[in-house]
């Protein structure tokens, strides 16, 4: 059966399923990277990188990289507050240090214990992005980052 549309939890479905079904597949997929234009850069949905993050020698003419969950969230549209797609990658989450990390951290949050920064461990699947409490978490980032210029 062809669906005539999809939702965000139709996506995250059929991604968990091929997640569980092949976890290695979907490891090496998410990794792939492939250089693009500017124009593809500055597509107001698909979510690209910046290239110099994942290719050493680059193209001039291709400054971003594309993968396929930027792809997929083209699909679905962007929350212009956070400037984020619907979908991401789910990590379990590691204090570098080895500290128990609490379930409601994030990655790039400091550590509880030692505040050396939350890092993304193994990857576990996709999730759908929660943008009321993204935005909370950047306006709150935003306030700390304003104290310390005061
Ligand atoms: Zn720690």
């Amino acid at each position: 059966m062809i669906r005539k549309s999809i939702t965000v939890e139709d996506a995250l479905a059929v991604l968990n399923r091929a997640f569980e079904a092949d976890p290695e597949a979907m490891d090496a997929l998410r990794l792939a990277k492939v250089p693009c234009n500017k124009k593809l850069g500055n597509d107001p949905e698909i979510q690209v990188g910046l290239a110099s993050r994942y290719f050493k020698n680059r193209e001039p003419d291709r400054p971003y990289a594309i993968g396929f969950l930027g792809v997929v969230n083209g699909l679905f549209g962007i929350d212009e507050a956070t400037g984020y797609g619907a979908i991401a990658m789910s990590y379990q989450l590691r204090c570098p240090s080895g500290c128990d990390v609490p379930d409601e951290a994030n990655v790039g949050d400091p550590c509880g214990e030692c505040g050396h920064r939350i890092e993304a461990g193994k990857f576990l699947g996709f999730k759908a992005i929660d943008h009321e409490d993204l935005r909370k978490r950047m306006e709150a980032e935003d306030a700390l980052v304003g104290q310390r210029e005061e």
